[in-house]
């Protein structure tokens, strides 16, 4: 038994098992859609979509505030919005567990205390690996951000395509949906808000 990606359970390199009645369900899934799980092309693929949502939905398994502990409270005077823009995501639609795929700006102006700037994406990813919508998705990354750094401000904006809407439904694709979240002097002053949006490219 040979496939493309790889020896399966047995392998040494020790994948997890899967369940066999989550494989079942996925075998479920194939004949509900009208093929037969059956035919040599599908025999692995149980095992492969299951480990592949494990993957997609690693989030559960994270704390996302776990990744902003570490702080830095020596900010040298700094007291500016700190700006990460372009962050590429993947996350999946609770309503029919399709991709959502597209980029955050994540913005915030610190009080006294800074994080090393790649947390910033590792709490998007946390919250993105999960079964999501995109507006909790971005309500969630502020808020965290507002809690554990305890800033002056705080801006998301999220800007995806929902794979639901492109390749069903009403079939649109090139359609982005944008989301954001302000909170602190970006929601109370219309002057930061414009110039945080402004940043960040909008
Ligand atoms: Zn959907």
């Amino acid at each position: 038994m040979s496939s493309l990606d790889g020896p399966d359970e047995d392998d040494p390199r020790g994948k997890p098992p899967v369940p066999e009645d989550v494989q079942e369900a996925v075998r479920t899934l194939i004949r509900w859609a009208g093929d037969d799980p059956e035919r040599e092309g599908l025999l692995d693929t149980p095992k492969r979509v299951a480990r592949a949502w494990k993957e997609y939905c690693q989030g559960y398994t994270e704390d996302p505030a776990s990744h902003l502990s570490r702080m830095f409270e020596e900010v040298g005077g700094y007291d500016e919005i700190v700006l990460l823009k372009d962050i590429p995501f993947q996350s999946h639609c609770e309503h029919h567990m399709a991709p959502i795929i597209g980029k955050a700006a994540i913005a915030y102006l610190p009080t006294d205390r800074v994080v090393g700037i790649s947390k910033l994406a590792r709490v998007l990813h946390a919250y993105a690996r999960r079964l999501q919508i995109q507006e909790r998705l971005t309500a969630e990354v502020a808020q965290c951000i507002w809690d554990e750094l305890q800033p002056k401000g705080v801006a998301v904006v999220i800007e995806a395509s929902h794979a639901c809407m492109t390749a069903r439904g009403v079939r649109t694709p090139g359609v982005n949906m944008v989301t954001s979240r302000v909170m602190g002097i970006f929601r109370r002053d219309d002057k930061s808000r414009q110039e945080v949006l402004k940043l960040m490219g909008y």
